[in-house]
């Protein structure tokens, strides 16, 4: 089995598996070099950058590689051929083992904005002979698209709040744009309200497992030691959501081969 921390801006995963991590792999991203002989500056590439990372002022082209996502249409489009790239490193991707478990994360450095070619990093060590987990950063935003698409099963994990439940519904929105099945988790069971549990029936989405409000379960998180360490007893509970995702995900696997 595999474990992919895909959440790069802060991964965590590692803090309660307590790998070690035996392979380091720097991430770069293709970051455009104008050559001035050759421009005309025409301001093709600032057009088509939609990151604005590159400007056209008078007679100079300034690049600005921080706010670059290496997308590389700049130098395609460049009527004069007249960029070249070169790499800019934004973060790197460990691997080793915890136990059993093959174990791998990204990290992105600080104050960089490339945090989807980092998880295509790291999604490159997916083996699909083997069952990955994969940790998704919070959100719906571009990186968490990156981390989740092509997966057999979404685990949304949401607490019974109107924040929780807000959430909740954007990020049900995205994994059905993705044609992902999913089912929830209501951690901090207890807390809030019952919109989420009214939400899931009305969408028919599967409440797969509560975790209360308790802080004995917040103190060992803190002290980086997962719930099924600390309380054995949570054992059985991790088991049967295991197999119940991996049953919902076969049996919509199984419809979608049957209706293609
Ligand atoms: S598209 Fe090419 S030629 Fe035009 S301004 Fe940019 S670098 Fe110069
Ligand atoms: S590679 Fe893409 S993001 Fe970077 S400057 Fe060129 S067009 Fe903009």
């Amino acid at each position: 089995m595999q474990l992919l921390d895909c959440d790069v801006e802060e991964p965590n995963a590692h803090i309660l598996l307590k790998p070690s991590l035996e392979h380091k792999q720097t991430v770069f991203i293709p970051v455009p070099k104008v050559d001035e002989e050759r421009c005309t500056y025409c301001g093709k590439c600032a057009e088509v950058c939609a990151y604005h990372a590159i400007a056209v002022v008078g007679k100079k082209v300034l690049v600005f590689a921080e706010l670059c996502h290496g997308c590389g249409a700049c130098s395609y489009l460049c009527p004069e051929d007249a960029i070249s790239e070169e790499g800019r490193e934004v973060g790197v991707v460990e691997s080793g083992r915890a136990g059993g478990l093959e174990f791998v994360h990204g990290r992105l450095n600080i104050g960089e904005v490339a945090a989807p070619r980092v998880i295509g990093e790291v999604k490159k060590h997916i083996n699909r002979e083997r069952l990955a987990i994969i940790d998704v950063p919070p959100g719906t935003s571009c990186p968490v698209v990156m981390a989740v698409k092509d997966s057999d099963f979404c685990l949304l994990v949401t607490e019974p709040t109107s924040f929780g439940l807000s959430d909740l519904t954007l990020a049900v929105d995205m994994v059905r744009r993705l044609g992902i099945p999913c089912g929830v988790v209501i951690n901090r069971d207890g807390v809030g309200d019952r919109g989420v549990e009214e939400y899931c029936l009305k969408e028919a989405i599967p409440i797969l497992l509560r975790i209360p409000l308790d802080i004995k379960i917040a103190q060992l998180y803190s002290r980086g030691i997962t719930l099924v360490e600390g309380m054995p007893g949570w054992r059985e509970s991790f088991v049967r959501l295991f197999d119940n995702v991996k049953q919902i995900a076969n049996t919509v696997g199984r419809q979608q081969g049957e209706s293609e």
